[in-house]
């Protein structure tokens, strides 16, 4: 469904994005995790055909966004970071004029009467955009996203300064959008994107660093694969039971940490998974599991490394054909930018 390739951007002599390359399937749900400034906003502004690239390809369903701008647009619905929304309209009279900003064939007033469905904004049709909360906004924002029904959402960071039962009501709806639709969102929070994605991309400055589903990627950089198991029952008995199993390498004893129980730390023979035979071995003697944990890095702690990690610089003679500017419009740029956050 969408197809980038080889994209770099750069603001003068800043690179914000390095040899992005990534392609989305119908019907995904991808997260961009990294923190501000990595270059989420300008990769997703770069698909939505709002900004060029330097130098690469963007491609949605085949249509390439600077070739073909219009049919890949119109597969397209984007909410940006800051939503543009006109807060002396009505809801209504706004999702009308996105209707015919983008130039919808669908018949009118259906289409929009299913999008406020959709969003939950049936009851807030007629109110002034400026009388709205937050939430409420930014269901407005999701649904001029709609207008036009897209096969695509690209929602850049759509929770931001919303309070808690605000994110998992968008949370909530973005899953039910992701059912049928194609969404990528951005986001510099963690949990975030765990409670939606089935897949995260993880960008750190201009680079992507990670490209996999949050189980692969807890998997692929824990070196620690052992267990540990809280159980009742005898423990001599418990020990000799587990070190039977085919594939656990080791088992060591921690002793009681809760009454009525004992802990096990469990190494596993290389790859093994343990768990279900340790389940059955220990529920077919009548010995409760408690617990039963990985030591396995948690998929924060792996954000964390991998973001923590030197990234090469990039390098600007890569790009090719560019001439070096000066430097200072562009770091003015930046600054204001940085503090507008
Ligand atoms: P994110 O969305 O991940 O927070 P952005 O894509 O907004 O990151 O920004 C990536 C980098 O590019 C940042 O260092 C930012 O300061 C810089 N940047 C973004 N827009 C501009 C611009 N218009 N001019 C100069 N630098 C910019
Ligand atoms: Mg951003």
């Amino acid at each position: 469904m969408i197809e980038v390739s080889g994209l770099y951007k750069r603001y003068g002599n800043h690179v914000a994005v390095k040899n992005a390359s990534f392609s989305i399937k119908k019907g995904e749900i991808i997260g961009f995790l990294g923190p501000n400034g990595a270059g989420k906003s300008t990769i997703m502004n770069i698909l939505t055909g709002y900004l060029s690239a330097t130098q690469g390809t963007a491609t949605i369903d085949g249509f390439d966004i600077m070739d073909n701008p219009l049919e890949a647009k119109r597969r397209i619905g984007y909410l940006p970071e800051i939503p543009p929304l006109y807060t002396d309209m009505t809801v209504r009279e706004y999702l009308e004029f996105m209707y015919g900003l983008k130039k919808v064939k669908l018949p009118k007033k259906p289409h929009i009467d299913e999008i406020c469905k959709i969003v939950k904004i049936e009851d807030v049709q007629h109110r002034l955009i400026k009388n709205l909360s937050k939430g409420y906004r930014q269901r407005v924002g999701i649904a001029q996203a709609l207008v036009g029904n897209p096969d695509v959402l690209i929602l850049d960071e759509p929770t931001v300064g919303l309070d808690p039962k605000q994110i998992i009501e968008i949370r909530n709806l973005i899953a039910r959008l992701g059912k049928t639709h194609t969404v990528i969102l951005s986001s510099h929070i963690l949990s975030e994107i765990q409670a939606v994605c089935e897949r995260v991309i993880i960008i750190n400055r201009g680079v992507i660093i990670a490209d996999a589903t949050p189980e692969d990627l807890s998997a692929k950089l824990s070196e620690d694969k052992s267990l540990v198991l809280r159980v009742s029952g005898p423990e001599s008995e418990i020990l000799k039971t587990l070190q039977t199993i085919n594939g656990v390498a080791e088992v060591e004893s921690l002793g009681q940490r809760e009454s009525g129980t004992v802990d096990f730390h469990i190494t596993p023979k290389d790859t093994a998974d343990v768990r279900r035979e340790i389940f059955e071995r220990l529920s077919n003697r009548n010995w409760p599991i408690y617990m039963l944990t990985s030591n396995a890095l948690t998929l924060e702690q792996i954000f964390l490394r991998l973001t923590e990690m030197p990234v090469e610089e990039p390098e600007t003679d890569e790009l090719v054909g560019l001439d070096n500017q000066e430097d200072t419009e562009d770091s003015e740029k930046t600054d204001k930018k940085e503090s507008e956050e």
